[in-house]
């Protein structure tokens, strides 16, 4: 048996005014043949899965690169046929194989292309011919499109929001595709388009209860996987909103009905799936005004760099200066000319330095300060689930009761190194104000005596209503009425 693995993923956010280029992907993550570590990160769970199922099962892995980067613009679109095209003439060169496995992210999208994961696939399954089983691994904020459920054999999401199961649903992934290789099952997909697009964090209620339902099902009455397919708020293609997408084992009648009955479940709760969200100045009000048992952790998800914004926003700093607050903590602003600064001038060092505020109208305007240099990392690296994630050189500042971690190479805020390693200790503070949407939740809950989120007045609000959509498939909750769901594979 020879299988080929290969991952190729981002996730494009069609407002941002970051772009994306082949060079975003090899100085965050790529994996050439053969150079990848022997630990997962997300997108390619596959890969490591398969290479330890390889040595145990006796099967020949060929393994393709891997490309991961920052969420951004679309990807220009040369670089991303070079990618591709370097994935394809690998595959091409393994032929020939009996199953593909592909760590995708589902939300790409490129110049001129809307869905890069369907055009991938559509690629490779020319190339490998109908009989050979494609598998496929996707983040849940994918735009789960119908061509790639008709080309791929399997695929399934993770389920966890924060994703910290990438792991796990890349061993399910290998488990499926290896028993369909050995005509031990014969996967058929069932997808539902809920005509709605929402926000589903699997931290809280309904969230939580839908993943246990999901994982409930697999495993009898033939159903083999069950994902919900969250879609990509900021991805701006027909194919937007929320999914259901149901594997059985030759079972399509049944697949169709849970598939259907699940999605009219998600529709019923349309609203209630997303946390409740503050104003900025509320949520400051809030931290400030009562006694609280810790930090207060308050996340931001307008300047989400995990979904494509520039992490640069200073709205929530400026609040935080002006009302002269003590013991509040924000990151990661996102500066390198800032960070180079504060090394050039070394720890304890007080310098007149101009912070964020920079790569575009919604980062808000610099702050000017007076700050001191409390600590400097030099490529750090933050910790989600079993993945290492680099933030690049880093600097903690602190500017009146604010301290400010500002980061070299973007990301959120997902590990609370992000803190620690520029000498920021989240233990004293009472507001610890972190750029990420939900992911933050992981690391981040067990330090905090409440999580809040508020709106910072970022490029990335939670409210879908407030993006200049242009091509999404209208009519979709929240922006219309909600229309009726309907079956599509
Ligand atoms: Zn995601």
């Amino acid at each position: 048996m020879r299988i080929f693995t290969a991952s190729l993923a981002t996730e494009s956010n069609s407002f941002s005014p970051i772009p994306t280029a082949r060079k975003d992907f090899e100085s965050t993550i790529y994996f050439p043949p053969g150079t990848h570590p022997d630990r997962a990160t997300h997108c390619t769970a596959p890969l490591y899965v398969a290479r330890r199922r390889a040595r145990q099962e006796g099967f020949e892995l060929i393994e393709g690169s891997c490309f991961w980067a920052e969420p951004s613009a679309p990807v220009a679109t040369a670089d991303y046929e070079s990618m591709r095209d370097e994935i394809l003439d690998q595959l091409r060169a393994a032929l020939p194989v009996d199953g593909v496995l592909l760590g995708l992210h589902g939300a790409m999208l490129a110049y001129g292309y809307d869905d890069c994961e369907g055009d991938l696939l559509e690629r490779a399954r020319a190339l490998v011919g109908p009989e050979a089983v494609i598998g496929v691994e996707l983040d849940p904020h994918c735009h789960l499109t119908e061509k790639r459920v008709r080309l791929a054999d399997v695929i399934v999401l993770y389920k966890e929001y924060p994703h910290t199961d990438f792991v796990e649903r890349a061993e399910e992934l290998v488990t499926l595709a290896l028993a369909s290789i050995r005509g031990e099952i014969k996967p058929v997909m069932s997808l539902y388009d809920c005509r709605m697009d929402d926000l589903f964090p699997t931290t809280r209620e309904p969230g939580r209860s839908f993943v246990e339902r999901m994982k409930g099902l697999e495993g009898r009455d033939g159903v083999l996987s069950v994902s919900l397919g969250h879609g990509f708020t900021q991805g701006d293609v027909p194919e937007h909103g929320t999914r259901v997408l149901v594997v059985t084992n030759d079972a399509k009648a049944t697949g169709d009905r849970l598939a259907t009955e699940l999605g009219e479940e998600v529709r019923a709760k349309r609203g209630t799936w997303r946390p409740p969200y503050l104003d900025a100045g509320e949520a400051i009000d809030l931290v400030y005004g009562r006694a609280w048992d810790g930090p207060v952790v308050v996340a931001d998800p307008s300047d989400n760099a995990g979904g494509g914004a520039a992490s640069d926003n200073t709205n929530v700093i400026r609040l935080l200066l002006d009302r002269g607050v003590a013991d509040a903590a924000v990151g990661p602003i996102w500066d390198p000319a800032a960070v180079a600064i504060c090394h050039a001038a070394g720890v304890g060092a007080q310098v007149t330095l101009r912070f964020g505020g920079k790569a575009a109208p919604t980062s808000g305007v610099p702050v000017d300060a007076e700050a001191t240099v409390i600590g400097l990392a030099r490529d750090g690296v933050q910790s989600f689930g079993s993945a290492k994630v680099s933030f690049g050189d880093a600097a903690g500042i602190r500017v009146g009761g604010v301290d400010v971690s500002l980061i070299s190479h973007r990301s959120q805020a997902l590990g609370t190194e992000i803190f620690s390693a520029v000498g920021i200790d989240l233990a004293t503070k009472r507001y610890v104000g972190v750029k990420s949407t939900n992911h933050f939740h992981a690391a981040y809950a067990p330090i905090a005596a409440e999580v809040l989120y508020c709106d910072g007045g970022g490029p990335s609000p939670l409210d879908s209503r407030k993006y200049p959509f242009r091509r999404i498939a209208r009519p979709l909750w929240p922006h219309d009425d909600l229309p009726e769901g309907r079956l599509l594979v």
